[in-house]
Order: C-alpha cells, then structure tokens, then sequence
C-alpha cells in the first residue's frame, strides 16, 4: 500500500514537474539580466539571480551556493567592465565550469557590447576608482538594454538550436515592445530634458544622459569613495553657488549622505530602484523605466 502512494506520488511529481523543466540554466549577476533572460528564454531557461537590487552591485560575496550555481550554468549573464570584478572571477574559477568562462558562447559580458561612458583616458586604481574601464551602469539606458537583448537571443539559439524558433520569435516580440516603450517613455520624460542632477554614485550616468540631464556633481569624491564631511561641506557650498534641480541616490546607496544634502540645500532628493525589484513597482524591466521616470518627473522643481 505504501509502496503504491510512493509510487503514485513520484508520478504525480514527475508528471507535475515535466512541462517546467528548463532546457538551459541561465546564471545572471545581476537582477536586470535575470530579469533580460527570463524575457527572452521564457519557459525554456531556468533562470539563477545571484544578488538582488538592494546589493551593492560592486560589492557581492562570492557564497558557496553562488558557485553551486555558476557549476551548473549553461549561459552566464553579466555586466564585466570590472562591474563584478570584485566576486565574479573568483566564482568563475572556484566553479570551473568550461561552458561559462569569458570568450565562450556559454558567457556574456553585457558592457562588452555597447558603447560605454566615462572611459579613463588614463588609467588610476591608486586613487580607488571602481570604474577603470568606464562606466559599467549600462542598463539604465535602454537602447543598450536593447543590444544586450539582441546578443542573448543569438546565444539562447546557439547553445540550445532546437528551440530556435521560438527564441527568435520571443525576441521579436520582446524587441517589438521595447522600441514602443522607449518612444513612450522619451515622450514621458521631455520635461526632464536640461535638469541638473546630483548623483550619489555614478549609477544614473546612462539614464541621464539618455533622457538629456545632466550629471552636475556626485556626493562620492570618485566611484566606490564614500564622501567625507568636508567634501559633503563643499558641495553644499557648491549647490549653493549654483544650485541643481534635483538629488538621487540608488535605493542600494546608504541614504545618509543625500538626505543631508537634500535638507541643506532644499533641493529634492529622489531614491531611484535602480535595478528590477528596487521598488515594490519595478518588477520587471518595462516597469523598471516606468518607475524610474514616474519618480523622477515627481521629484522635479
Ligand atoms: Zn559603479
């Protein structure tokens, strides 16, 4: 008797599981390619987010499940540009796992594959700046999340061909109601255009300079550098002198700094979801720019 609801139940189970099993394991470092693979690969990727939007991308512990999870990865989606320089190799050795290594079709290194801002003319770790190759907040412009889209589609097709049709029309219609939106949200954010933005990180330079805002100053001294009170000091200062419009930090970002700037200066201060799951509204990549905008456009003098 036992052994029939044992056998019963591991056919249910079987039976239960089968139409949701995944052909191919994506690894994403961060959440907006978690977010990418899961509109691309649809029911056919099992998709692994190792941090969430609440971590500081730059700074992500290399956990023993991370590398679990890296071992059994067929596709590894990321940013690079030294974004993940700090946990990603070390994850990528200790699970040595050939398919995913970079220069293989099992990985994607995002800034790669677009054009990137702020690349140093001249190269200075020593002073700590953790963009050495430019800027690696790329997604928050979505034409680049657009290109990125394109580039997983084609490796989705080349690691698992059998189901090539159905990424190909998955990423047309993906591709489809992307370019709707970003008409929709360039009309959305014109009144934004020429509004002087105080940054606390560096994360909002392609969202800005997408939507044609400026970038005036950033409460940290270089990237990855907290500031000091006399830095803060001369900002406000500055501010002073010639005041900006608005103040934003990433909901990652310690919120200390820019709320003490926001109340000496009375310039308003907007917390941005950054990624997908930044805010209860940004649940996806469609409503991670519907936020973004939304908050901003409220925030704004
Ligand atoms: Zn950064």
């Amino acid at each position: 008797m036992n052994r029939w609801i044992m056998l019963a139940g591991a056919a249910a189970l079987s039976l239960a599981c089968s139409p949701v099993l995944a052909a191919i394991n994506v690894f994403a470092c961060l959440p907006e390619w978690a977010a990418l693979a899961t509109e691309l690969g649809g029911d056919k990727v099992s998709v692994y987010q190792a941090s969430n939007a609440l971590q500081d991308p730059h700074r992500i512990e290399a956990r023993p499940s991370l590398v679990a999870r890296m071992r059994s990865a067929d596709l590894a989606i990321c940013t690079g540009a030294e974004l993940e320089v700090g946990w990603l190799p070390v994850l990528l050795q200790t699970a040595g796992n050939s398919k995913v290594q970079p220069g293989k079709p099992g990985f994607i290194a995002a800034a790669e594959l677009v054009d990137r801002l702020e690349v140093p003319t001249r190269l200075d770790r020593a002073d700590g700046d953790i963009h050495p190759q430019g800027n690696p907040h790329i997604h928050l412009d979505p034409h680049n999340v657009a290109k990125i889209g394109m580039a997983v589609t084609q490796r989705l097709e080349q690691i698992d061909a059998p189901n090539t049709a159905y990424y190909e029309a998955r990423g047309k219609d993906f591709q489809s109601r992307w370019q709707q939106a970003m008409t929709r949200w360039e009309k959305q954010a014109a009144p934004l255009r020429g509004k002087k933005v105080v940054c606390h990180h560096k994360s909002a330079t392609y969202l800005l300079h997408w939507l044609g805002m400026t970038e005036v100053m950033n409460v940290e001294p270089k990237p990855g550098i907290p500031p000091s009170s006399g830095h803060l000091t001369e900002l406000v200062a500055r501010l002073k002198a010639e005041p900006a419009d608005l103040i934003t930090r990433s909901m990652y970002n310690d919120p200390k700094a820019t709320e003490w700037l926001s109340e000496r200066t009375g310039i308003p201060l907007v917390a941005l979801p950054y990624t997908v799951g930044g805010t209860p509204e940004a649940k996806d990549l469609f409503s991670l720019f519907d936020d973004t905008i939304a908050r901003l456009e409220k925030a704004k003098k």
